[in-house]
């Protein structure tokens, strides 16, 4: 028999020992993200990583410990060492903040930077809200939302019936449930760069590892399937796809094909974030799929909003679409974390699904028509946006710095989103596409200062 007291001893030493180990880990790792951040380094170096890896795997082999538990380990303190090194960043809601900030002393700013439509959401949901208490929506209801809404939106959908819909306060909350039910500390979550940052943030916030794929302008913010298949390991347990894209405005086509045949064979999710659906602005009908559900993988999780199509922001409602075991796990969180979706937003979003919103959808695209032609006119380089309210580009100058620059033109009342808030992009920076005067004045504005700053 072995002497149990000494053996738990042993453990308590050794587990004592890792926490020292832990702290000076962590020192390091914040020396190390200081010393990045100076010298405008990314905080997280992929190859540096997968060496790393590959180290792990052959210690595993060499002392016989299981390599997945291992590289789980690994990746818990990978995360930690991010968690560290993040915060440095400018992001569009950082600039944001600092131009209310501004606003408050009295300047006058353009917003350039928020992702907000700044129309009126349809007359459908004034009168919702006039009528909402007479007819009695407002108690407790069902986790997953209110089964009229649920229906409506599975005929808006085809799928075949509302088991197959939750009702979420916002898209964003969606994600956030996704990842966090879904996945477990320690596996792997692949986002494809440029992306809205709230894909990893929640991952980080779940101990859930993010493997960025980075696309860029001169392979027109497509992945490969050797990049794709690059980044999978047994730890990889989802993929999360954006389009028409947050920042690029890129809609993928074919590759759809082949992100659904990888999924399929290593059985991963496949979290389809598809907000700027409305908001499609190709003219020719070349394309092959408005939505990811249409290739019918069955670990498809695909998160929709009222926010931007219907002009719903603040209302805070959005929905998921998955098969009902994946529904029924996100929506215990739901129910813990919120009970259920406020109940009149519900019936307001209801009645909003019958509105015509293409108004919306036009008034976007003929604004960045505009945006696409002031921009080529400034000599700034992009792909033209398939859809989404952005532009991101760059300009001609070799190590332009986005930040700086962003930093430079807010002091000249125009707030942009830096680049580097969606991935590796410092030079980079993305455009909304408002309305059309204040549009114009913020990119005079805009050519100006580059012109002042650069030339
Ligand atoms: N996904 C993307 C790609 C976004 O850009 C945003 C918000 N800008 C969201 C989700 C969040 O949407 P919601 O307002 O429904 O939470």
């Amino acid at each position: 028999m072995p002497d149990i007291e000494e053996h738990r001893k042993k453990i308590e030493e050794i587990t004592l020992e890792m926490i020292k180990l832990l702290k000076t880990r962590t020192d390091i790792a914040k020396q190390i993200g200081d010393a990045k951040a100076s010298l405008g380094m990314t905080v997280t170096d992929e190859e540096r990583e997968d060496a790393l890896r590959a180290q792990v795997a052959k210690l595993c082999k060499e002392i016989d410990l299981d390599q997945s538990t291992a590289l789980k380990f690994l990746n818990l303190l990978l995360n930690e060492s991010v968690k560290v090194q993040s915060g440095n960043k400018q992001t569009h809601l950082s600039v944001f903040l600092k131009a209310k900030a501004l606003e408050e002393e009295g300047k006058k700013i353009i917003h350039l930077e928020v992702g907000e439509p700044d129309f009126k959401p349809p007359e459908e949901v004034k009168t919702a809200l006039e009528e909402v208490y007479e007819k009695g929506y407002g108690k407790y209801g069902p986790a997953k939302g209110i089964t009229e809404l649920r229906t409506a939106l599975a005929i808006k959908h085809v799928t075949p019936n509302e088991e197959n819909i939750m009702i979420c306060p916002g898209a964003r909350f969606a994600v956030y449930l996704a990842i966090t039910t879904l996945l477990n500390p320690g596996d792997e979550v692949i986002v494809i760069e440029p992306a809205w940052p709230a894909y990893k943030d929640c991952a980080l916030n779940a101990g859930v590892k993010v493997r960025t794929i980075k696309t860029t302008l001169e392979t027109k913010w497509e992945p490969s399937v050797d990049q794709i298949n690059n980044a999978i390991n047994e730890n990889t347990k989802m993929i999360v796809i954006n389009y028409p894209n947050n920042p690029t405005g890129k809609i993928f086509n074919d590759i759809l094909n082949m992100i659904s045949d990888v999924a399929e064979k290593h059985d991963l999710y496949v979290l389809s974030d598809e907000i700027y659906e409305e908001y499609d602005t190709r003219t020719e009908k070349e394309y092959k799929y408005s939505s990811f559900l249409e290739l019918n993988y069955k670990k498809t999780i695909i998160t929709q909003s009222f926010s931007k199509s219907h002009a719903m922001t603040g209302y805070r409602i959005g929905w998921v679409v998955a098969e009902p075991s994946i529904i029924e796990k996100m929506s215990k969180l739901q129910a813990l974390s919120l009970t259920n979706v406020s109940e009149p937003i519900q019936y307001a979003a209801l009645q909003a699904l019958k509105a015509d919103t293409s108004d919306n959808t036009n008034m976007i695209k003929s604004r960045l028509e505009v945006l696409v032609k002031t921009a080529r006119d400034m000599g700034l380089e992009f792909i033209e946006p398939d859809g989404a309210m952005y532009l991101f580009a760059r300009t001609k100058h070799k190590n332009f710095d986005a930040t700086g620059f962003s930093e430079k033109l807010l002091e000249h009342g125009v707030a942009i989103a830096p680049g580097e808030g969606f991935g590796d992009y410092k030079e980079f920076f993305r455009i909304t596409a408002i309305d059309e005067t204040k549009l114009k004045e913020g990119m005079t504005i805009l050519d100006t200062v580059l012109k002042e700053r650069y030339e």
